[in-house]
Parts: structure tokens; C-alpha cells; sequence
């Protein structure tokens, strides 16, 4: 078999190999099946057993609740930006958003057509298109209205590498997340949310799937005027079965939900993604300024670490080196610059390791 390389991707992004493994053997016929799984009817009992069980174990990782719905969906995570506004806005027709980046951006452009999306806090810094962010608002710089229909959040900043560490207090108004680049990277409680979106293709699965986790209450708000298939009450009262779902991708985030259940649940996968990220903050912070972390300390993110060298020319320098090393994917978005490490649950340990040893070594040459 052809050798793995260290993929930093942030997103579609590494997954584990036991699971890719597993896929692996039963693509060719589904045990006792005698078909694929992507050869199966959505409406089969293998199917419904395989939907079901994914349901099941998302539902025991995070300890949701009977009065949540959890959904499969399509369109990603930015299908959300919309369905969010349209489902949840009215009869208010405002909503309260913390901007934290270039997605939380994308969530009030589409909640900006159907009411009135109120920026209720933002760290955003720089002029024109040299804007940038280094740090999630304190819960003082907040002015939250309480009539608003809810609060979105975006929970890890994907491009940035900030993270909330802590929900922000929102009162009784639902918090609606977009938790794209971190769901599962710990234990969260579900109940201070009324909503929790994101797409698979980082912590969850392949691309093609976005799970939703909806307060069954807040599902009445859908009115009857709206498309079906943007409204999420067809989707909970058709268990994410109104039309065919990703019944390959929904396969793939149950195996990666078994194999988290397995590895020992998600309070043992966040010490291990605390100790991965701990190890790379620690070479930027001991670096003597050769690198220089993006983010502000307490708004860390344990899923992308986003560090500069000193030029753009000795950034371009130490990615090619990497990539040459085996280390794939170092580049960071086109509107940071810099390098950015994305170390989702899947990412092993031994390659964060044997990047910090690259690191160190390419200081000692070049610093
Ligand atoms: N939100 C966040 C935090 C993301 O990181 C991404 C994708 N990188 C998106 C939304 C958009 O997701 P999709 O491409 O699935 O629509």
C-alpha cells in the first residue's frame, strides 16, 4: 500500500485511518448485504439500521437531549447561513450575530436578506481588504438584545485559528451555532444551544453531509410558506428522509462516531487535542519570535494554529521544505497568509510531534 503523508488540510481534512480502513473493505459489498453501501435504497432496512445507528451514537457522544433533533443534511455548512435566517428570524425578524470572521461574514450576508442580522460584538481589525481577526469578544463588549430571535456564533474560525472556549451568556435567547471546524472536538452542553450546525468534512466525515442538532420547540417556528426542502420541519418530520440523503456520507460519520466512542469518548479526544495544540503553541512560543502565533493566547484555536515567520519569502520557504518533508496542506488562506496547521481529531499525534521537530530544525538553519 502507498505511504500516508501528514495532511493539514482544513478541510476536507484528514480522517482516521481505522475508519478509511474499515470503508475500504465493505465498499466492495456490505457485509451480508451483497451490495454497497452506495448501491442501497435511502428507504432499505440496512440503510434505515446504518441512519439510525449514526443518529444514536452523535446523539451519545454529546449527550443530546430527546427534545433535539439531529438531521443529515445537504448544501454545507453555508446552505445554514440561509436556512437559519429564514427558519428562525420570523416573527422578530432580527437576530443578534458575533462576527468573528470570514464565515460568521457569510452568515450575516445571507441573514441580512430576511431581516435585520445586528452585529452584536466584533474584533475585527485593519483597513480595506487587509482586514483581519486575532480574538473572540469578551462577554462585556457584547450588547445582545434580548427580543432578538437568537444569537449566532461561530465557534472555531476556521481561517484564523481563534476559538470560543466558552458559550457567551445569551439569556433565554437560543444561541445558534456554526461549529463547522470544531463539533466533536469536545464535550459541549447541548442545552445552552437552540441550534448547532456543521459541515462533516472536518471532524466528521467526507463532504456532502451537514449535521444539524435543533431544540425540537424552536422547529415550529418554520412557516408554511417557506420551499420545503429549506425548511426544518420537513427535515425532522421526515427524519432527514424527504428526499435522498448522503447515504454514503451519513455511513462514514457513524464509523467516525464508533471510532471516537471507541478511542473513549470526547472528554479523552479533547486531552488529546488540548496536548496536540499545546505542543505547537509551545514551539511558536518558545521560538524567540522566529514564529509568530496569529492569535491572541486566550482565544487559541486546538484545530487550526495559525503562525507567520518574518517574511512571506521565508514562509514560502518553510512550506516547501514541509511539503517536500511530507507535510502537506502548511499554506495558509489566501486572506491570512502565514501558515496554518489544521490538527482535526484525526490527526495523529506522531505527525504534530515530527512537525515540531521540522520547526525546530528550521529555525536552527534559518533563525
Ligand atoms: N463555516 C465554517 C466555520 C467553515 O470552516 C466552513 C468551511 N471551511 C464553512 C462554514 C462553509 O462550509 P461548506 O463549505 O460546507 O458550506
Amino acid at each position: 500500500m502507498e505511504k500516508r503523508i501528514y495532511n493539514f488540510s482544513a478541510g476536507p481534512a484528514v480522517l482516521p485511518e481505522e475508519v478509511l480502513l474499515q470503508a475500504q473493505k465493505e465498499l466492495f459489498v456490505l457485509p451480508g448485504v451483497g451490495m454497497s453501501i452506495m448501491e442501497i435504497s435511502h428507504r432499505s432496512k440496512t440503510y434505515d439500521a446504518i441512519h439510525s445507528e449514526a443518529k444514536a451514537n452523535i446523539k451519545k457522544l454529546l449527550d443530546i437531549p430527546d427534545d433535539y433533533a439531529i438531521l443529515f443534511l445537504q448544501g454545507g455548512a453555508s446552505l445554514q447561513f440561509s436556512m437559519v435566517p429564514l427558519n428562525l428570524m420570523p416573527p422578530a425578524n432580527k437576530a443578534d450575530y458575533i462576527l468573528t470572521g470570514s464565515w460568521s461574514k457569510k452568515a450575516i450576508k445571507e441573514a441580512k436578506r430576511v431581516g435585520t442580522a445586528n452585529i452584536a460584538g466584533t474584533t475585527e481589525e485593519g483597513e480595506g481588504d487587509k482586514k483581519f481577526f486575532k480574538r473572540i469578544p469578551k462577554q462585556s463588549e457584547l450588547k445582545l438584545d434580548p427580543d432578538a430571535a437568537y444569537v449566532h456564533i461561530t465557534s472555531n474560525n476556521t481561517i484564523f485559528g481563534t476559538q470560543f472556549h466558552t458559550e457567551p451568556q445569551v439569556g433565554n435567547v437560543p444561541l445558534v451555532c456554526d461549529a463547522s471546524s470544531d463539533i466533536l472536538h469536545k464535550k459541549i452542553d447541548i442545552e445552552k444551544y437552540g441550534l448547532v450546525y456543521a459541515g462533516a468534512q472536518k471532524n466528521m466525515g467526507p463532504a456532502g453531509v451537514t449535521m444539524v442538532i435543533i431544540r425540537k420547540d424552536l422547529v415550529e417556528r418554520s412557516q408554511d410558506t417557506l420551499h420545503t426542502m429549506l425548511s426544518y420541519k420537513t427535515h425532522v418530520d421526515n427524519d432527514s428522509l424527504y428526499n435522498t440523503p448522503n447515504t454514503f456520507g451519513i455511513y462514514i460519520v457513524n464509523l467516525i462516531a464508533k471510532w471516537l466512542i471507541n478511542l473513549g469518548g470526547l472528554d479523552k479526544m479533547y486531552e488529546i487535542n488540548k496536548k496536540k495544540a499545546n505542543m505547537l503553541y509551545k514551539c511558536i512560543d518558545e521560538s524567540n519570535g522566529f514564529y509568530k502565533g496569529h492569535a491572541e493566547k486566550e482565544s487559541r484555536s486546538l484545530m487550526n494554529i495559525t503562525f507567520n515567520l518574518a517574511t512571506p519569502e521565508m514562509e514560502k520557504q518553510l512550506i516547501d521544505n514541509a511539503t517536500k518533508a511530507g507535510f502537506n496542506g502548511l499554506k495558509g488562506h489566501r486572506s491570512v497568509g502565514g501558515l496554518r496547521a489544521s490538527i482535526y481529531n484525526a490527526f495523529p499525534t506522531k505527525g504534530v510531534e515530527e512537525l515540531v521537530s521540522f520547526m525546530k530544525d528550521f529555525q536552527q538553519k534559518n533563525g
